[in-house]
């Protein structure tokens, strides 16, 4: 995890248009505009399947379902990321909250936020929205 600004060579860049077209309305609000999804009703929150969740921007393999835990949150929770340099963290001080917030290290889509209230060893909870990824189970 890394609170510098990306500088992966494989950087993806759109435009606003761009992505909208690409992306939908909802998985817009979500990786762009930072909306944040309903607990319980969204694809992933209960998801057993052993794979890999990918970015729903731009395919980056983001996070295992080795890592994936029960939070009672409703929303998919992980206790890291799939590897050091596949998200970037930043400050979120919306709402009124001291918050962080976790986005694709390649294309800089939103994500989710990560707290420190998970389980040991790395104390870390990464809450995800199930809109901002894509599931590969594994094979
Ligand atoms: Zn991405």
């Amino acid at each position: 995890m890394s609170t510098v600004e990306a500088t992966r060579s494989d950087r993806v860049v759109k435009t606003e248009d761009e992505w909208r077209a690409l992306l939908g309305p909802e998985r817009y609000n979500i990786l762009r505009r930072e909306g944040t999804e309903p607990a319980f009703r969204n694809k992933y929150w209960n998801n057993h399947d052993p794979g890999t969740y990918v970015c729903g921007g731009c395919g980056l393999p983001l996070f295992s379902s080795d890592d994936k835990f029960e939070s009672g949150t409703g929303w998919p929770s992980f206790s890291k990321p799939i590897s050091d340099d596949a998200v970037n963290v930043r400050p979120d001080d919306r709402f009124g909250m001291r918050r962080t917030s976790v986005e694709c290290a390649r294309c800089g889509g939103h994500l989710g936020h990560v707290f420190d209230d998970g389980p040991p060893p790395e104390g870390t909870r990464y809450c995800m929205n199930s809109g901002s990824m894509d599931f590969k189970p594994r094979r």
